[in-house]
C-alpha cells in the first residue's frame, strides 16, 4: 500500500505556485496517490451561486470575474495534467478552506508553499504556519526563497 492516497496542493498562484504544485505531483506519481488541486477565492466578493461556497467549474455562470477564475485554475491544472475533476474552487479564508477541503476528502497530506517570514508577518502567521497547526493530516510545507 503506498504510504499517501490523497495529497491537496493548496496553490495561489504566486510565481512559484507552479513549482510547489509539481513537487505535490512528482510525490503523487511516486505514490500512486490521488492529486487534487484548490484555489481558495478571497479576492473577489462572495459569488452567488446556489451550492454554498463551492464553484463547480462545470456550470457556467454570467459572473465575469468568477469565469476568469475558472479559467485561470483550469490552465494552471492543464500544465500539470491534472484533471479538472480533481480541481477546486472554493470563495473563503485560504486557512480554514484548505484544512476543512483535506478532511471532507479524507486527503492524507496537504502541499502549500511557505516564505521565510520575519518580524510583523511573522507574528501575524501565514497560510502554511495555519494549516500546518490545524490539519490533522500530514503537511509539506515547501520553502519558497523571497526573489
Ligand atoms: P502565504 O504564506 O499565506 O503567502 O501562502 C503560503 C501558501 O499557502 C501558498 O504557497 C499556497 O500553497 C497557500 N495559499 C495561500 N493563499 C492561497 C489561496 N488563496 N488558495 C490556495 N492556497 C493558498
Amino acid at each position: 500500500m503506498s504510504e499517501y492516497q490523497h495529497i491537496l496542493v493548496a496553490c495561489d498562484y504566486s510565481a512559484q505556485s507552479l513549482e510547489v504544485a509539481a513537487k505535490a505531483k512528482a510525490i503523487a506519481d511516486k505514490q500512486q496517490a490521488k492529486l487534487s488541486l484548490l484555489h481558495v477565492l478571497d479576492n473577489i466578493a462572495m459569488p452567488d451561486t446556489a451550492y454554498g461556497t463551492v464553484i463547480y467549474l462545470d456550470r457556467v455562470s454570467d459572473n465575469q470575474p468568477l469565469e476568469d477564475e475558472k479559467a485561470k485554475l483550469k490552465e494552471f491544472a492543464r500544465q500539470l495534467e491534472i484533471a479538472p475533476s480533481d480541481c477546486w474552487l472554493i470563495w473563503g479564508n485560504p486557512k480554514q478552506e484548505i484544512v476543512q477541503l483535506a478532511e471532507q476528502q479524507a486527503v492524507d497530506l496537504i502541499v502549500v508553499g511557505s516564505h521565510g517570514r520575519h518580524g510583523l508577518a511573522l507574528l501575524l502567521g501565514s497560510t502554511a504556519n495555519a494549516v500546518l497547526h490545524y490539519a490533522k493530516c500530514d503537511v509539506l510545507a515547501v520553502r519558497l526563497q523571497d526573489k
